[in-house]
C-alpha cells in the first residue's frame, strides 16, 4: 500500500518532531499565548528570509489581504483589479470593504493575470491591482508594476502560494515574491509551502508608513492600549503558530527544493503524453510548486480524475468554478464567456499530489496510471 496523500503533513512532522514539540512546549511553559516573544522572533526571521524591511504577522492570509486593502485608504466604489482564477479570498475582501472587484483574464501558461489585458480594465476609479502568484509561480510583476506606475495604482501581491518564490527581473536581479509590490500578503494555512498547525498570515512591505498603519489596524486600530485611532480588526498570529513557523522556516528552502525535485520527476515521466500539458515555467520566476497543476485537453479531465481516485491517487481541481461565475458574486454582472482562458482552465486543469515527502515509487505509480489512462 503506497498510501499516497495530496499533502503529507504527518510525514513532515515526524521528521521535525523533536524541534516542533520543544517549540510548542516552550510556549506552553511561558504561557505567553498572545503576542509572545516567538511572534516577534518569527516576524524578524521572515523579514530576513524575504529580504524585506517589514513583516506584520496576522491571523490568516485572508485577513492579510483585507488589512492590506484597509491600509490603502480606498473609498467605497473604488475598483481593485484581480484574477478570476484563484481562491475566493481576494475578491471576498474587496467586496467586504465596499470596493468593486474588476476581473482580468489569465495567461494559460502561468495561470496568472495576463498583464497585456490590464490596461483595458483600468478606469478613473481603479486604485489597486492584486496579482496572485498562483501554484507557486509569480505573475509577470515587471509589466504589472510598469502599468501600475503609469496609472498611479498600488499593487498587493497575494503570496499565499508562493512564500519563497524568486521573481527574476529582466536584468537578472532576483527578489522574493511578496516584496516587490506596495504590499505583499502570506498565508500559513497548514498545506501552504510554509504552513503552521492552524491559521496564520502576514503582510510584507518596504514602506515604513504603511508598516505603522498596518500594525495599528491589526491591533483594533490602537497605538496606545485602550485608545483607538481608527476602526481596526483583531488579527494576530498565535504565539504557538509563530513558534512552529520559526522551526519550519529554517527548512523552507529544503522543502521547496524537495517539491522541485518531485516536479522534475513528474516532468520526466509525463512530459510526452499527447494532450497533456505539464506545468510551464515562466522566464520571470522560479516555481516552488505549491501545486503541480497540469492541463488535459479534449474533455477527459473528470474521467481521468475518477480513474486516478479509483487507484487511490488523490486528485484536486484548483479551481473548478471561476470566481466570476460564483453565486455569491452574481451582482458583479459577469457571465459565462467573459474570461475564456479562465473558463477553459477550470474545465481542463487538475493537480496531483505535491508535498515534501513524496517518494519516487509513489511518483512512478501516479505517472504510470496517468499514462495508462491517456494512452490506452
Ligand atoms: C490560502 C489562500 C488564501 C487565504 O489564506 P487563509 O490563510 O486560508 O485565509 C488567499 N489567497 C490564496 C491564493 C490562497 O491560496
Amino acid at each position: 500500500m503506497l498510501n499516497i496523500r495530496m499533502v503529507d503533513l504527518k510525514g513532515q512532522y515526524d521528521r521535525l518532531k523533536t524541534d516542533i514539540d520543544a517549540a510548542i512546549q516552550d510556549v506552553i511553559d511561558s504561557t505567553a499565548f498572545i503576542n509572545g516573544p516567538p511572534v516577534q522572533k518569527f516576524r524578524d526571521e521572515l523579514a530576513e528570509f524575504l529580504g524585506v524591511e517589514y513583516v506584520i504577522p496576522c491571523a490568516n492570509g485572508t485577513d492579510a489581504l483585507q488589512v492590506a486593502l484597509m491600509a490603502l485608504d480606498l473609498e467605497r466604489g473604488d475598483e481593485v483589479i484581480t484574477t478570476p482564477f484563484s481562491f475566493i479570498a481576494s475578491i471576498e475582501v474587496i467586496k467586504l470593504l465596499g470596493l468593486v472587484p474588476v476581473l482580468v483574464d489569465i495567461d494559460p501558461l502561468s495561470f496568472n493575470l495576463e498583464s497585456s489585458l490590464l490596461e483595458a480594465a483600468i478606469t478613473e476609479k481603479t486604485r489597486a491591482i492584486i496579482p496572485v502568484h498562483l501554484f507557486g509561480q509569480c505573475a509577470n510583476m515587471e509589466s504589472i508594476l510598469e502599468i501600475a506606475g503609469k496609472h498611479g495604482l498600488r499593487v498587493i501581491e497575494d503570496t499565499a502560494q508562493a512564500v519563497g518564490t524568486d521573481y527574476i527581473f529582466s536584468d537578472g536581479k532576483r527578489q522574493k515574491a511578496g516584496t516587490i509590490g506596495t504590499l505583499g500578503t502570506a498565508s500559513f494555512f497548514p498545506s501552504k509551502n510554509l504552513g503552521c498547525y492552524g491559521d496564520g498570515g502576514a503582510i510584507m512591505t518596504r514602506d515604513q508608513k504603511l508598516h505603522d498603519r498596518i500594525k495599528t489596524i491589526v491591533n483594533h486600530g490602537s497605538r496606545v492600549k485602550y485608545y483607538y485611532d481608527e476602526v481596526g480588526v483583531n488579527s494576530r498570529l498565535d504565539t504557538l503558530q509563530a513558534a512552529i513557523l520559526s522551526v519550519k522556516l529554517r527548512h523552507l528552502n529544503e522543502f521547496n527544493s524537495a517539491r522541485q525535485s518531485a516536479a522534475a520527476e513528474y516532468d520526466k515521466l509525463l512530459g510526452e503524453i499527447p494532450r497533456l500539458k505539464i506545468p510551464a515555467r515562466m522566464s520571470w520566476s522560479t516555481h516552488i510548486f505549491h501545486q503541480y497543476t497540469m492541463i488535459l485537453d479534449g474533455g477527459k479531465r473528470d474521467k481521468l480524475a475518477d480513474y486516478l481516485r479509483s487507484k487511490d491517487i488523490p486528485v484536486m481541481i484548483y479551481y473548478p468554478l471561476p470566481l466570476h461565475l460564483q453565486n455569491a458574486y452574481k451582482d458583479l454582472n459577469y457571465k459565462t464567456g467573459d474570461f475564456p482562458v479562465t473558463e477553459s482552465m477550470s474545465e481542463s486543469v487538475f493537480s496531483i499530489p505535491m508535498h515534501t515527502e513524496l517518494e519516487t515509487d509513489q511518483i512512478e505509480y501516479i505517472c504510470h496510471h496517468i499514462k495508462k489512462f491517456l494512452t490506452r
